[in-house]
């Protein structure tokens, strides 16, 4: 039997096994995707972002805007419930980590420099991820 030290959410060995290489990587290591690059950067569509890793709802459309930054940005999570934030003193710098409360993966950061009320900018990995499409019942006009 395997005898690695399982934690509730999961080892390496299982999340390699259930996520891709660049997912591992960004998710599990902490990494971060080349600006410009992530599919969901210059992405338009209505709908939510889940966790790539567990599928726990952590933005909404409504809250994505173009902060010129590179990486998908959002004003606020879905449910701030969703996400834990905590400070990040890696690379020289002083940022607050942003991080799925399910599963524990890496999502991004979030900055005071946003648009919104709350003048945040979530700046997250577009591989950190998934596009679920608002159901027909859902849309409001
Ligand atoms: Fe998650």
């Amino acid at each position: 039997m395997a005898t690695d030290q399982e934690s509730e959410k999961g080892s390496d060995k299982e999340w390699q096994n259930s996520l891709t290489a660049e997912q591992f990587y960004v998710l599990r290591q902490k990494g971060t995707e080349a600006p410009f690059t992530g599919k969901y950067n210059d992405f338009h569509q209505k709908g939510f972002f889940v966790c790539a890793a567990c599928g726990n709802s952590l933005f909404s459309s409504d809250d994505k805007y173009d902060s010129g930054s590179g990486w998908p940005s959002f004003t606020k999570p879905v449910d701030s419930a969703n996400i834990d934030t905590r400070q990040d003193t890696s690379h020289n710098m002083l940022r607050t980590e942003a991080l799925c409360t399910k599963c524990g993966s890496h999502l991004g950061h979030v900055f005071e420099d946003g648009p919104g009320e709350l003048g945040q900018r979530w700046c997250i990995n577009s591989v950190s991820l998934e596009f679920m499409p608002k159901s027909p019942s859902e849309e409001e006009t």
